[in-house]
């Protein structure tokens, strides 16, 4: 900022500024240690395909448990690992994770399991991102049109790098999620260029449906948007039956949330699978 610029309350001192300051330095240097002393896990949200009424994929998240602090939610660190340039150690770590449990999964049930892994902005730019991937899958043996990498809205800001990498990842056989559809500021038209195969619509428009007739029109002109495009579309955030009965109605691909199942550790999700399969039949059946 110009000094100018900068509205002349902002110049005296904010004792909160310096704590959350303080808090950001002491966390970074924690998640240098965290990804060394095994902090990091990954939890995975089961994804079920309304067609077949099957869990066919899932997402997988994130965790920090902080000796001290306990579990750290990834939107605190993140953004951390993001400024400080350790979101490329650390996204390499959760993609490799990923795809290695996924495999795991897949020898354990027999079902080719898909599996979506969030990426970042500064991982797009790593020398050679498209060789780390590939490299991942065959270390992993987990076979490309089993993994889903999802990008953001504001990443396609800089299409000019990412869509080229978007466009090798899809030949090598990964597809393209767009994440939280509908909470950014680009315009549309960029997406009939875009090379991504899935839409998933933010959870703040699923939660707006919450009668049973509910009309809600972000999420109608998102479905017939994708329609049109031919892109699949996940609904997430989906934690009532309203909600479910209105994206069954309307002819949506996927959903997650948590009336289905919360994100699970491993373990559970390979201890929890055949009930959540039933689970999810029976409510299915129930509200259609
Ligand atoms: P996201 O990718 O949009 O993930 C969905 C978030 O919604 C997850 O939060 C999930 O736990 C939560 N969620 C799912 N269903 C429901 C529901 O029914 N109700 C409510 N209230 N919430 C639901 P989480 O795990 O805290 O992750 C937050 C964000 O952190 C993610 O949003 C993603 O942007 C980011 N993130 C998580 N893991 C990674 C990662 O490995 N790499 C990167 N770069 N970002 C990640
Ligand atoms: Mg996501
Ligand atoms: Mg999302
Ligand atoms: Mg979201």
């Amino acid at each position: 900022y110009e000094a100018a610029d900068v509205p002349d309350q902002m110049l005296f001192y904010d004792p909160t500024m310096a704590v959350g300051r303080t808090n950001r330095v002491i966390l970074e240097n924690d998640l240098h240690q965290a990804l060394i002393n095994n902090e990091l896990y990954l939890v995975y949200q089961p994804q079920i395909c309304l067609k077949t009424r099957e869990m066919i994929s899932l997402e997988a998240l994130i965790r920090w448990k902080h000796p001290e602090r306990g579990i750290i939610s990834p939107l605190e660190f993140i953004p951390i690992a993001e400024d400080s340039g350790l979101i490329v150690p650390i996204g390499n770590w959760v993609l490799e994770t990923a795809c290695y449990q996924t495999k795991l999964l897949q020898n354990e049930f027999n079902r080719p399991f898909k599996v979506a892994v969030n990426l970042s902005l500064g991982q797009l730019f790593q020398e050679n991102f498209v060789h780390v991937v590939q490299s991942i899958l065959f270390k992993t043996q987990l076979p490309a049109n089993s993994l889903e990498l999802e990008i953001t809205e504001s990443m396609t800001m800089d299409s000019n790098h990412i869509t080229p990498i978007l466009h090798q990842l899809k030949c090598i056989g990964v597809s393209i999620a767009l994440d939280d559809f509908g909470t950014g500021y680009s315009s549309l038209s960029y997406l009939k260029d875009f090379p991504i195969d899935c839409l998933k619509i933010d959870r703040t428009f699923v939660n707006n449906i919450r009668s049973h007739k509910g009309h809600e029109p972000i999420v109608d002109m998102i479905l017939s948007m994708a329609k049109h495009l031919e892109l699949k579309v996940v609904a997430e955030g989906i934690e009532i039956e309203q909600q479910l009965n209105y994206l069954l109605r309307n002819d949506c691909d996927f959903i997650q949330g948590y009336l289905m199942s919360k994100p699970l550790s491993f373990e559970s999700l390979i201890q929890k699978y055949n009930e959540i399969q039933d689970r999810t039949k029976d409510l299915i059946e129930r509200v259609v």
